[in-house]
């Protein structure tokens, strides 16, 4: 991909840098209306380089920032929305995401609930990463937005009919963008092609992100569409792909109900997890006690 790659008529899909360790880009989608404005599809992380990319992509495309009319998230994480208020400074333009992801950054701007690390069974010398890794923020600096959008609603995309799909679980807000017409969909980290999302990434909500993902998943799975991540590449095949998924959450439900009456710790300890549970620490082992938790708390249907 050069400095973006046409997808379909008017649907562009650039790389954006992300910084640290784990994936090396996530992608955002710029979208043309039939009044040759921009909408933005997931700005990015919140760093100069990412801002570059997505704006270097709208130079190419012969347009300015000022051609943005509006950016709508998939969901709060910031290697998608950190570089929001970036985009939205130098375009003056509107902010769209699903009233739950609105609730969930405001919560979230707040702090994280620690969760009950006695009851999971934490040994003492394993909590001050994870009370550290509660403190750090995962969606600072992401403004209000404009206007919020609910399950079926068309985006006002002169010339195009993109509906919006709640589909939660990764987060309580997270969307997924269909264009009918066009064949798309785009899945954010709701269904990546090869990388398996964690859920509950949110902060806490009221249903078992697990049980509101499987349901999402049902309804994605359906689409005979193109899909269109929030990482890695576009790819078709979204029945065989959210099958996977939905087997790949299952089995682990399966792994947690051999494990009888073990604590949260206990029970994650003896899971496997990709790299191994030694190399567990911090965020990713919140992260992984969480889930563990979520696991044990879901009833399959
Ligand atoms: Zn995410």
């Amino acid at each position: 991909m050069d400095r973006f790659e046409t997808i379909a008529e008017g649907v562009h899909a650039v790389r954006i840098p992300m910084p640290g360790g784990g994936l090396p880009y996530s992608l955002a989608y710029l979208v043309e209306d039939d009044r040759g404005r921009l909408h933005v599809i997931d700005p990015g992380s919140p760093t100069v380089e990412a801002t570059g990319a997505l704006l270097g992509a709208v130079d190419a495309l012969g347009r300015t920032p000022h051609d943005i009319a509006s950016i709508v998230i998939t969901h709060l994480h910031a290697d998608h929305a950190g570089g929001t208020a970036a985009v939205r400074a130098a375009s003056g333009s509107t902010l769209l995401m699903h009233a739950r992801e609105a609730e969930a950054a405001a919560a979230l701007a707040r702090g994280i609930p620690a969760p009950d690390l006695d009851a999971w069974g934490v040994p003492a010398d394993r909590r001050p990463e994870l009370l550290a890794a509660v403190a750090s923020p995962i969606a600072a600096g992401l403004p209000a937005p404009d206007a919020v959008l609910a399950d079926g609603d068309l985006l006002d995309i002169p010339g195009r009919r993109l509906r919006a799909l709640w589909t939660p679980g990764h987060t309580p807000g997270h969307l997924c963008l269909h264009e009918e017409d066009a064949g798309l969909v785009f899945t954010g980290d709701h269904v990546l092609p090869t990388v398996n999302s964690g859920l509950g990434l949110g902060g806490p909500t009221a249903t078992n992100p697990i049980a509101d993902y499987l349901a999402g998943l049902s309804r994605i799975g359906e689409l005979d569409a193109l899909a269109l991540p929030g990482h890695e590449h576009p790819f078709t095949g979204l029945a065989e792909r959210t099958a996977a998924l939905r087997e790949h959450h299952l089995r682990r439900s399966r792994e947690v109900a051999a494990h009888p009456g073990g604590t949260v710790w206990e029970i994650a300890r003896d899971l496997t997890w990709t790299g191994g549970w030694d190399s567990l620490s911090g965020f990713t082992l919140l992260s992984a006690l969480a889930q563990t938790a979520q696991h044990r708390d879901f009833v399959a249907p």
